[in-house]
Formats: C-alpha cells, sequence, structure tokens
C-alpha cells in the first residue's frame, strides 16, 4: 500500500531540479518552505505528446542553468549543411554562412580605404600585387572556410613560393604556402600559425590543385588593456586536423616575438598580398555565438 505522508514517487522526483532552481532564483518569489505546496497544486500535466521531449526530474548540470536532459532548453536552430567541393567544383555554403566569395566578385572586400583589386576570374580570385584586401565586415568568433590554389608552374622557393596568408582580426596569421615539396622554417609553412607553431602534419596538395582550410577562431579577450583569454585556434588542411584548439601567443610577428595588444572584439578578416598569384575560391564564414541562443 502507498504511503500517504508522501507525495507520489514522479513528484518527489520533479522536485530535485526545480527545487534547485529555486534555489538559484529561477522560480522567482516562492521559497523552500513553500514549493512543495506549490508543486503540489501544479496544474496537470498536459497530454504526454503535447510536451517537449526530455526532463526536468534530473540532476542539474555544472552550469547550474540546466538539467540533464532538460526538456525546457532551447532547440538549437536548424541550419541546412553545405556540399563538398569537388576540384573542379566548389562546394555549397552551410544555409547560415556569411558567403565572403562566391567566385563573382569582391563586394564584401575592400583594399586600403577603397574597392579591392585583386583578379577575379572565372569562378576564383587572384592575388595580383595590388596589396593586402580585408573583409568589409568585422567578426570576432568564427568558423571560416578558404580554398586556395598555389600557381602552377611552381616557382620560387621557401616562403617565395605560393606565399599568402589569412589574418584574424586583420592580425593573427594562417600561413598560405606551397609546401608541396618546399621547405621552409616549420613555423612559417603552410598552415602554420606564422611564428609560433608548425601545423601538426604537412598536408599540402600539388601547386594548381585547390586546397581547403576549415578553421574555427576564438578571439582572445581583452579587460582594458590586460588581456584575460588568448586567441586560440583550430585549423584543418585538406580535412586533416592541423591544429587543435591551439592558443595564439600574440599577433602575428616576423622575426619577433608574438605579442598582444588589445583591440576591439571584432574586427574584418585580411588575406595576405605577398606578390604571388594565389588563388581563392569559396569563402565563407559563420559567426559563432553561444550555447542555448536559438
Ligand atoms: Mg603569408
Amino acid at each position: 500500500m502507498a504511503r500517504l505522508d508522501r507525495p507520489p514517487r514522479r513528484l518527489r522526483l520533479g522536485l530535485r531540479c526545480l527545487a534547485v532552481a529555486a534555489s538559484i532564483g529561477t522560480l522567482g518569489a516562492i521559497g523552500a518552505a513553500s514549493f512543495a505546496a506549490a508543486a503540489a497544486r501544479a496544474a496537470p500535466q498536459p497530454p504526454q505528446e503535447q510536451q517537449a521531449p526530455g526532463y526536468t526530474d534530473t540532476p542539474l548540470l555544472p552550469d547550474g542553468k540546466w538539467c540533464v536532459h532538460d526538456s525546457r532548453r532551447p532547440q538549437p536552430r536548424v541550419v541546412t549543411p553545405g556540399s563538398a567541393s569537388t576540384p573542379a567544383q566548389p562546394g555549397r555554403a552551410p544555409s547560415d554562412a556569411i558567403v565572403l566569395f562566391d567566385g563573382k566578385d569582391l563586394a564584401k572586400w575592400t583594399s586600403g580605404g577603397g574597392e579591392a583589386r585583386w583578379k577575379v576570374g572565372d569562378g576564383y580570385v587572384e592575388v595580383n600585387g595590388t596589396g593586402d584586401i580585408e573583409t568589409r565586415e568585422s567578426f570576432g568568433d568564427c568558423q571560416l572556410h578558404v580554398e586556395w590554389c598555389a600557381p602552377l608552374p611552381a616557382s620560387g622557393d621557401s616562403q617565395g613560393r605560393g606565399n599568402s596568408g589569412i589574418y584574424f582580426m586583420q592580425r593573427y596569421e594562417v600561413q598560405v604556402l606551397d609546401c608541396f615539396q618546399n621547405a621552409t622554417y616549420p613555423d612559417g609553412q603552410a598552415a602554420a600559425l606564422y611564428g609560433q607553431k608548425p601545423p601538426l602534419v604537412n598536408a599540402c596538395r600539388a601547386p594548381g590543385e585547390w586546397q581547403s582550410y576549415d578553421i574555427v577562431f576564438e578571439a582572445p579577450r581583452f579587460d582594458g588593456a590586460k588581456l584575460v583569454k588568448p586567441a586560440r585556434v583550430t585549423v584543418l588542411h585538406n580535412g586533416v586536423v592541423v591544429h587543435h584548439g591551439q592558443e595564439l601567443l600574440g599577433a602575428t610577428a616576423h622575426r619577433e616575438l608574438a605579442r598582444y595588444e588589445a583591440h576591439a572584439d571584432r574586427l574584418p578578416i585580411r588575406l595576405q598580398d605577398h606578390g604571388n598569384p594565389v588563388r581563392y575560391r569559396n569563402l565563407w564564414l559563420r559567426p559563432l555565438g553561444e550555447y542555448d541562443r536559438p
């Protein structure tokens, strides 16, 4: 026979997560003492098929906001994935991406305060000695997809062969370089965090072949002039992980130790004109948001 001096088992379990929620203020004025009574008066649960899937009677996660399998947690936003590129054809960007270059024009880019003047060809843009270009829009934390192609035939050696680069926030470079059978200093080769970290492996394709970078960049955080969290980068080169959550030492420097100087939360992405006719195509970016913000 069931004990009458205790609430049903289901209700007792329900107190676990809800009681903690009350203690952190999410139930406002309902005090701990009156909570059991309030729970007992709670409106009947809607039929099972109308409830959001999940639970409210499970342990609170360490973030203090949500329970394990919490049915009240916001559903992640739906994104239609893109498609992969082939050597002949660039892929399609995810549905929520900002397309920075779609093979047609440089409308999203600027150079020296004016129009970006790199040569736009059939589905690609080519470095042509008119200087670095950078996005008109500014970005912080983001996922960036880039495809690039080193000149064929290859010419020059070391840093002089197919050199370009992707600078996050105008200052943190992921190196672009033709490193297919081209020796250079390790922290300056393709996909290196220039002057700081070589890639874990050299995943370069031959010059004339399209290559991809998929980069997750976390911007540094500053409190006034003080660095409170360094930038962090994950890079896949042609689908191969070459950096995994690697912290940056500071802004990219040549023959000097990198260091941080405080800057804005969002800044443009810059592509380097190093005097070599490197090509780019299919550039897109997704600003990274926070969890539970659909
Ligand atoms: Mg470079």
